[in-house]
């Protein structure tokens, strides 16, 4: 049935201010419109000067800075800043840096319904879904609530001038993973799949101009712009094999997030891409490709990002166990997800091999079972 036919689409209240140098401009504007006065400012530790600049422009309305933000949202990380929430009498939160800041602004709105400013410094899409993620005992768990989306997103592409290549090239990976996902899920509609592949396109071709000159902020503003339409088609969505792997990988196995996206996204999508034509056909216009996960390993490999789960430092004998873990959870995806199917999608990530996919861009991928 073709996806026009039979859809539900749900808008949710978020504004978008866009502009180069609007993080300290017009976060206190955001503030003024949401009625806040007393907020406290987050980040990770090395994002604090760039917080300590928002706070500065938000002047009296800031009540404290709390640098606490780690990556994937350690538990004790989310105790401590709801405290620093409630000892500072806040009235809300703006939470600037990458998904990691975000991703803590959302566990503060989760327990104590404090409203959040969003102003994001990578391309992780974060400040556009309703998704929060919170890592305890060594697993990442992720659920949906609409207390945590961030009411204002304030996007300054002046704040990504200082991404270096590497890091830009695997955040605006993990971007793009966020679109072919969209692409192919079971709530997909006409307008994610409008906004993932214009968002794609946006992010690929910035990611080739940043490669020749990271400080281009024409091409910083289109990776931003992407990153935004990426980030809405995730929260509009229900995500598949790709994010549940990078979530178990993150959380129980320590990989970084973005890094993580990189280098699985061209095995997963070889897996899935045979029962899902009408996303790969999309991605072919995006990327201006016959062959979609070749050309996604060659974009990021050309920009510095790893090529293999070893290089991030995945134990071979971790393969199966994590193999086990993401194949327990029940979730959608294109493709049946059997053990096998996600061994060999992990083996093959592992080893940074050539993703196997025929000439003509439809995958070969590794042998159904179970299907
Ligand atoms: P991050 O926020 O941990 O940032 C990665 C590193 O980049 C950090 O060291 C940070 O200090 C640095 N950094 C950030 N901005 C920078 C800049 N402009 N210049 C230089 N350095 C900069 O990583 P991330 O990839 O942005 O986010 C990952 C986290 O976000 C994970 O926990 C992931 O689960 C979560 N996430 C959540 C969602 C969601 O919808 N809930 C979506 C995507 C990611």
């Amino acid at each position: 049935m073709t996806p026009y036919a039979d859809f539900s689409y749900e808008t949710r209240p978020v504004r978008v201010v866009f502009r180069p140098g609007a993080s300290v401009t017009a976060t206190p504007e955001e503030a003024e419109r949401l009625g806040l006065r007393r907020l406290l400012v987050l980040s990770g530790s090395r994002g604090e000067s760039g917080a300590r600049a928002v706070a500065g422009g938000l002047g009296d309305r800031c009540v404290a800075v709390h640098p606490g933000a780690r990556m994937h949202v350690p538990a004790e990380a989310a105790d401590h800043a709801v405290a620093a929430a409630r000892a500072a009498g806040a009235d809300g939160c703006v939470a600037i840096g990458g998904g990691s800041a975000i991703g803590l602004g959302k566990m503060i709105a989760l327990r104590t319904r404090l409203p959040l400013i969003a102003v994001p410094s990578t391309y992780s899409g974060s400040e556009m879904t309703p998704v929060w993620g919170l890592t305890e005992h060594g697993v990442k768990r992720t659920g949906r609530d609409p207390l945590v989306q961030p009411r204002s997103v304030v996007y300054d592409p002046e704040l990504t001038l200082s991404l270096p290549l590497p890091l830009t090239a695997t955040s605006g990976v993990n971007a793009l993973a966020h679109a072919v996902e969209a692409l192919y899920a079971p709530d997909t509609s006409p307008l994610v799949a409008l906004m993932a592949e214009e968002g794609v396109r946006a992010m690929a071709g910035a990611l080739r101009s940043l490669a020749a000159g990271p400080e281009d902020l024409d091409a910083r503003c289109r990776a931003l712009y992407g990153a935004w339409l990426c980030g809405a088609a995730l929260g509009a969505t229900t995500m598949g094999l790709h994010h549940k792997l990078c979530h178990v990988l993150g959380g129980t196995f320590g990989l970084p997030h973005a890094e993580t996206h990189t280098v699985l996204l061209p095995y997963v999508l070889a897996l899935n891409a045979p029962a899902a034509p009408e996303a790969v056909a999309a991605l072919r216009r995006a990327l201006d490709t016959d062959d979609v996960p070749r050309a996604l390993r060659e974009l990021a490999g050309s920009l510095g990002a790893p090529r293999s789960l070893a290089e991030l430092g995945l134990e071979q004998d971790d393969l199966a166990a994590a193999a086990a873990e993401v194949t327990g959870q029940p979730y959608p995806n294109p493709r049946p997800v059997t053990a096998d199917a996600v061994l060999g999608v992990l083996t093959a990530a592992y080893e940074g091999r050539e993703p196997e996919t025929s000439g003509a861009g439809h995958p070969r991928t590794v042998k159904e079972s179970g299907s």
